[in-house]
């Protein structure tokens, strides 16, 4: 069927426009129909216009529901004053149709396209089902068109700086990241499979060896682990690798390219969000001391404090016994927590435990009010506590846990005694429920930061071995190399993460380049030789040709878009993602396939 082409957007006309005559494609958004006259906001992916047709005229408009396709024709006119609509961007006019089409009529639909309230409590598996309906509303467009500037303005910034977009294959060998891989089978030889890249990972370090020397791809990365509200059985990397580089070339360009890419979206789009500064640094050692995580949220301070010394000869038995077993003795303030009542300190001690913790001990701050006990504690800085475990202190321990604290009046420092790890996974988890508490993660800031020096290696319980702390192929510091033998655990990485608002969104590291390095690891990993042949051969061939120095980075598209649009849930910026089991209800997959493609690739269920 013919139509009138636009020739204009709706979104773009203005009083300016008046009395032109236009044409327009697009979706009757909403549809009112008053009787004596009908109203259409028409939209388009540049917003709404709105249209008035005289029934009239237009005896047989049966069609024009909510999201029918139509192209039209009419003249702009300027509204009566007490018409115009400030909320919208055309308000100052309207379209007075002289002609239509329906292009396409739409059946009643599943959910309120255009009811950006009412879309907030529409079953999301309905959404999906029926996502080409889903994303004609405004909000979820802006969400793919943010999602489709920041790999534009990537590429852009990469282009720049020399790099080649090269693509790596999705049916390979598997290639490990520490998931579950997703299998293909191979019908030429049943029982051969390849396997999806859970990331290039070697192909980009086999480019190098390719003399590509700067690599980047935009990768689909495929991970077969069980779903959670930030992950996807496939997401997008900007996966990136150079040759002859130090860990701070990597760094400074990474860098250099976030703030460029971040801060242009936030212009481009006028996002509610501060522009992005230079991202401060620390080591994995001191996160974990400061932040009890590898990941934490520099929005706000709150570092955690240590009083294992100032307590060591308490006469608290908690504290005593947790120290005489190698255990410390850990905090967090809580501003404004002096006020708290007893049920709800009761609750921060629950959290606490949910989390693995034993329990929480308090200790409030306050100044000494007029008829504060005379000869009662109070600190050199003129503050006193209020707390049932006060009188196992000495004066001096307790001025020594206020400093340790930075404790200010209104404080409740909370001290969790237990190993270093369960304490600092507990006060890591009590620090952001306090920052969301008080109000101290601020969605207007994006706090980057680097960590830096991870372990090479962490020891797996569950399997009896050391595993890589980021992947195989990373490079262990050159002076730690003398504890391969003798300590792993001791030796950190060439190995670094970008964290952001207390999110890791990227990962990357120095790689090894020398075969027998690479090898000495596969071996520290529990990969005999094997195995190391049959499943790293190639790598460790390459690696014998004159193989560069090289390493690389891949943060993720998808953690990206979410932190900037506001999501918690990586469903929202995917154009089409995935529910809960990995199922995508819109396709139906996964699915049975015929007897045949069975038949062919030589399978058949074993039960
Ligand atoms: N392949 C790594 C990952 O997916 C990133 C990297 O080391 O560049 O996390």
């Amino acid at each position: 069927m013919g139509f009138v082409q636009r020739t204009k957007s709706c979104g773009e006309l203005r009083a300016e426009h008046e009395s032109q005559q236009v044409s327009l494609n697009g979706w009757a958004h909403k549809v009112r129909d008053l009787g004596g006259v009908m109203f259409i906001d028409l939209r388009d992916r540049t917003g709404l216009v709105q249209l008035t047709l005289d029934p009239v005229s237009f005896p047989n408009r049966a069609e024009i529901r909510n999201e029918s396709c139509l192209s039209v024709t009419g003249i702009v006119k300027v509204r009566a004053e007490e018409t115009k609509n400030p909320k919208m961007a055309t308000g100052d006019i309207e379209i007075v149709v002289t002609s239509y089409s329906v292009l396409g009529a739409a059946k009643p639909l599943p959910f309120p396209v255009s009811d950006e309230e009412q879309m907030e409590s529409v079953n999301e598996e309905l959404r999906i089902r029926h996502r080409y309906l889903d994303l004609r509303r405004p909000s979820m467009y802006r969400r793919m068109a943010i999602r489709g500037a920041a790999l534009r303005r990537i590429r852009a910034f990469l282009d720049e700086q020399q790099f080649l977009e090269v693509e790596t294959p999705i049916i390979t060998k598997s290639t490990p990241e520490g998931a579950r891989d997703y299998l293909v089978a191979y019908r030429l030889n049943p029982g051969f499979w390849y396997a999806l890249p859970q990331s290039p990972q070697q192909y980009k370090q086999l480019l190098m060896v390719a003399g590509i020397e700067r690599y980047y791809q935009i990768a689909r990365c495929f991970r077969d682990e069980s779903s959670r509200a930030d992950r996807q059985p496939e997401f997008t990397q900007l996966d990136m690798e150079m040759s002859f580089v130090t860990q701070e070339d990597i760094l400074q360009l990474t860098e250099g390219l976030m703030i460029d890419v971040v801060n242009g979206l936030i212009e481009e789009f006028g996002l509610e969000k501060d522009p992005v500064e230079p991202f401060e640094r620390m080591t994995y050692d001191e996160a974990m001391y400061f932040y009890g995580c590898d990941k934490p949220d520099l929005r706000f301070g709150l570092r955690l404090f240590d009083v294992t010394e100032a307590v060591n000869t308490c006469e608290f038995g908690v504290f005593k016994n947790t120290i005489e077993a190698g255990g410390m003795i850990r905090g967090v303030r809580y501003p404004g927590g002096s006020k708290l009542s007893r049920k709800e300190i009761g609750q921060l001690e629950e959290f606490c435990r949910e989390f693995g913790g034993k329990g929480m001990a308090s200790i409030a701050v306050e100044t000494p009010g007029p008829d504060a006990p005379a000869g009662g504690y109070v600190s050199p800085k003129g503050l006193t506590v209020r707390s049932s475990i006060a009188k196992f202190f000495t004066e001096a321990e307790l001025d020594t846990i206020l400093d340790a604290a930075s404790a200010e009046e209104g404080d409740l420092l909370c001290l969790v005694a237990d190993s270093y790890t369960t304490a600092n996974n507990v006060l890591y988890r009590l620090r952001l429920e306090i920052g969301n508490r008080c109000g101290l993660r601020d969605p207007r800031k994006l706090k980057y930061c680097w960590i830096l020096d991870f372990p090479l290696v962490e020891w797996d319980a569950e399997s009896g071995r050391w595993s890589p702390s980021h992947h195989p192929f990373t490079m262990p510091k050159e002076e730690d190399l003398i504890y391969l033998d003798t300590d792993p655990g001791r030796i950190r990485a060439d190995c670094y993460d970008m964290v952001v608002n207390g999110m890791e969104c990227a990962s990357g590291s120095i790689r090894i380049h020398r075969s027998e390095i690479q090898a000495r690891i596969f071996t520290l990993l529990g990969i005999d030789e094997k195995t190391q042949q049959e499943r790293f051969g190639h790598m460790l061939e390459a690696f014998a040709y004159g193989a560069p120095p090289h390493g690389g980075i891949a943060p993720g598209i998808d953690r990206l878009v979410m932190i900037l649009t506001d999501t918690e849930n990586i469903r929202e910026v995917i154009a089409f993602p995935k529910i809960g089991s990995g199922y995508d209800p819109m396709m139906d997959a996964p699915s049975t396939v015929d007897a045949q493609q069975w038949a062919e690739l030589g399978l058949r269920l074993s039960n």
